[in-house]
Formats: structure tokens, sequence, C-alpha cells
């Protein structure tokens, strides 16, 4: 058999074996398809299954949680941790509570973190987890009390040296804080169990602006490698939330002139791009009270677009010379690519985790658009949580001028890793191949010289 069929092969096998999972599917598509090239010149891959393997979370955790309304009515949610691969570290990845949150998506997540974490070439291996819990509308003591049990489950097995979760949709610094309180006072230990901690209580300076700020660094380099930067461009993002409200900041800090917000109610038009005032009120109204954008818009007479995407909303108003989408998966598909290339696209930097379709990929390489795959361009979250990792272990905090000199680093060597094996492979300027190569032949080879599991 040749790598493409076997490649083939093996997506065939994991649709069959994990049924109503599209989400995880299209992610397997992704990265296996892009791994013909060294698959063809390294077949000690296929000789040692590590497409099976790899596709195979190491262990699936699924589990009830039930909590208690500030009414005293009961709900039940489902919790889940997939532990996917632990070949270069502990397991790592963010948790995410929102309703569509199902297994399939978790293990989308889970197998896209693996390559991510390798790619920042720090020692974590890929992991996630989270809950169809909707923390929308839900008052600070409900939240607490979900968080609270959900980490009745979850603690027995996670450990610093084991399984380190993070934040993701729905869980920020509160929840993080709930999380980690519950945790000690279950196992009587204070440990560097979770990370997107608060500064006080063992957080790394720059991991709330890191998956932002690692971005538009990301798309810095892309940019510097066509001989262009951020100045006078026109960039829309979408989302307002953690990603989106610090990759605001920084294109707005590099030149560029952000347009558009969005939130899962609308979008929101910058006509004069984002200032510090609009930037605070975006972030009190989603990051601390956790309301709507609208509000915002409404605050500041802005363009309000209810049911909208950011992208139909920005090209309506002008070119678009950058899109960041920062919310959530499959938000750019291929009608909004086309949109987007006619506005005047150059490049595409991926905040959130596969927000591209399949097709929209196609369509921007083969329109020549600079595209940063998700888990290249977002790398820098879980990059400072690694870094979050070791100030734990080494019982220190460094500056915020060192995180962010390392985070601009780690940034360069992943774009940098992504360009060389795109170039190695016979497709230069392929970022998706390259970085998915980079991530992969790192984990493959450790699990090779690990032995047989
Ligand atoms: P937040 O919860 O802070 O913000 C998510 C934003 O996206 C909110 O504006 C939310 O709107 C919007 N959103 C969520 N789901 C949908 C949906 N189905 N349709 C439309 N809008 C939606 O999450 P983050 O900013 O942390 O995460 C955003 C993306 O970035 C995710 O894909 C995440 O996996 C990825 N990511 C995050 C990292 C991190 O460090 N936080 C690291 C790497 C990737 P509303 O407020 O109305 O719910």
């Amino acid at each position: 058999m040749n790598a493409k069929e076997y490649v083939e092969n093996v997506i065939e096998h994991v649709k069959a074996k994990n049924p109503s999972q599209p989400e995880f599917h299209q992610a397997v598509e992704e990265v296996l398809h892009t791994l013909v090239p060294v698959l063809e010149k390294e077949p000690k891959y296929m000789k040692h299954k590590i497409l099976e393997r790899i596709t195979e979370p190491e262990r699936q955790i699924i589990f009830r949680v039930t909590w208690e309304d500030d009414n005293g009515e009961l709900h039940v949610n489902r919790g889940m941790r997939i532990e996917f691969n632990s070949a270069i570290g502990p397991y790592k990845g963010g948790l995410r509570f929102h309703p569509t949150v199902n297994i399939g998506i978790i293990k989308f997540l889970g197998f896209e973190q693996i390559f991510k974490n390798a790619l920042t070439g720090l020692p974590m291996g890929g992991g996630k987890g989270g809950s169809d819990f909707d923390p929308h509308g839900k008052s600070d003591a409900e939240i607490r009390r979900f968080c609270e049990n959900f980490m009745m489950e979850l603690y027995r097995h996670i450990g610093a040296d084991t399984d380190v979760p993070a934040g993701d949709i729905g869980v920020g610094g509160r929840e993080i804080g709930y999380l980690f309180g519950a945790y000690k006072k279950i196992v009587d230990r204070f440990e560097g169990v979770l990370t997107g901690k608060g500064l006080n209580w063992g957080g790394s300076l720059i991991r709330p602006e890191a998956t932002g700020y690692g971005a538009t660094y990301y798309l810095m380099e892309m940019l510097k490698s066509k001989g262009e930067d951020l100045k006078g461009k026109r960039v829309a993002i979408s989302g307002s939330g953690n990603v989106a409200q610090f990759a605001a900041e920084k294109v707005t800090q590099l030149g560029g002139k952000v347009i558009t917000l969005s939130d899962s109610r609308g979008a929101m038009y910058l006509p004069d791009g984002i200032n510090d005032e609009i930037w605070n009120a975006v972030y009190e109204t989603k990051a601390i009270k956790h309301g709507k954008l609208e509000e915002v818009a409404e605050k500041f007479d802005l363009p309000w677009y209810s049911g909208k995407k950011a992208w139909e909303i920005a090209v309506k108003e002008g070119e678009v010379h950058i899109a960041m989408p920062s919310a959530t998966q499959n938000e750019i598909d291929l009608n909004d690519a086309k949109m987007l290339v006619n506005a005047g696209l150059i490049a595409v930097a991926e905040g959130a985790n596969m927000p591209s379709t399949l097709d929209a990929i196609k369509y921007f390489m083969d329109n020549g658009i600079l595209f940063g795959p998700a888990k290249a361009a977002n790398a820098g979250g879980v990059a400072v949580s690694g870094l979050e990792m070791s100030q734990n272990s080494m019982r220190l905090q460094w500056t915020r001028e060192e995180v962010d000199q390392k985070l601009q680093q780690i940034m360069k060597n992943i774009y940098e890793t992504g360009a060389k094996y795109a170039e190695k492979y016979g497709k230069p300027g392929d970022l998706l191949m390259g970085s998915n190569i980079g991530g992969f032949v790192k984990v493959a080879d450790s699990m090779i010289d690990q032995g047989i599991y």
C-alpha cells in the first residue's frame, strides 16, 4: 500500500470507529492529508502504525456533573476529558464550557492540541476537556457550584505531572479560580495543576494576552515574508472574548486598524478602528460582566448587525486585508472565504481552533493568500501556559517583559518550523502542511522511541 492509500484507509477507519463526530473527522482529514509526503519519505511511520495510534486517544473520560441552581433546582451536565497523547509531556489543553460541547468537538480540539503543543518546543502532550454546561446568564454562585462539582470528578485524573488543563471558550480567570480552589481543597496540595491562574496564586504574566498577542506576532512573521507589515491594514476580527480582545489590542499597537468584533449574537463595525476607551468597554463587558457586545455598540454608537458574521459586515464596508477568526470552529466557510478574497484579503491568521472549513482553506491557498493555521498561529496561549508550568515548578515568577520576549521568540520559531518543513517537502509557503509535519515528526519519533503503547 502506498502512503496516499494508507492515509485514506486510516481516515475511513477513523470515521467508521468514531461515528457522528464530524469535527473530529475534519481535523483528522486536515492533518493526515498533509502528511503524505513525510510518510512516503519515512516508511517507519507506517510500519509503527503511528497514524492509527495517534488518532486514538490514550484515554477518554466522560462523567456526570450534577449541580444546583440558585432556585434549588438540580441540573445534570456531561463532563469530559480526552487525554490524547503524552509522548512528549503531560497532557495539556483547555476546558470548554459551551452548550455545543460533545465528545467529537473535544476530540477534534485534543487532536489539534497534540501538534500545536509539539510546535511550541515545550514538553507538553495533548489533551482537551469540557462540558455542555452553558455559562451564559448564570450567576457567580451557579458557576462556582458547577466548577466545584466538575472538579469533584476531574481531580482524580489530573495533576501537575499528569494532565494540566487550562481555559477555553466559557472558561476564563473566574472559572479557573473556582476549579483550582476545589482541586486544592480535595487533594490538599498547592500545585500547578491548571494554567491561566490568577497572578497572586501561581499565574503567569502575559497568559491572558498570550493567544491574541501570539497570533499577531505570527501574523507579523507571515507578512514580513512578503515584505509587508500591519501599518494601515484593515483587519477583520471575529469574537470578542479572550483571544479577540488581545489580538485587537496588539494589532492596533502595531499599526493595523481593527474593523470588526463579534459575539454569538452578532457583529459590530468599527469605522475608526478600536481605541483604548472602546477596548476597555469590550473587556469590561465580555471578560468581567460576561455581557453582550451589542451593549458596547450602543454605548459608542457603532453599527451593530444582529445575527451577522464579522466577515459579512467587514466586506460590506470596504476593503479587508487581514482576517483573524477568533471565535469558534467553522466560522469561515467557502462563501465567506470568497467574499474576503474579493475584498482584497492578503492574510488569514487563525486565532480560534479550526475556524476555517476545509474548502475555505483550499480556496485561500489556491488564491495565494498567506494562511496561518490555528495550530501554529494560536499556539501562543498554550506556550505561555507551558511557561506558567515552568515558573510553578521553579516557584518563581518572571516579569512581563521576560514572558513577552519568550512568547515572541516561540512564535517566530513556530513560523520558521512551518516554513522549513513546507520547503523541505516541496510546498514552500504552505504553513498548514509545514506546521502539521513539524508537529507530527516530533511526536511520532517520540512514540517510536518509547516502545509499543
Ligand atoms: P471566549 O469564551 O473568551 O470567547 C469566545 C468568543 O467567541 C465570544 O465572543 C463568544 O461569544 C464567541 N463565540 C463562541 N462560540 C460561538 C459560536 N458558536 N458562534 C458565534 N460566536 C461564538 O473564548 P476564547 O477567546 O478563549 O476562545 C476563542 C477561540 O480561540 C476558540 O476556538 C478557542 O478554542 C481558541 N483558543 C483559545 C485559546 C485561549 O488561550 N483562550 C488558546 C488557543 C485557541 P459569546 O460571548 O456571545 O458567547
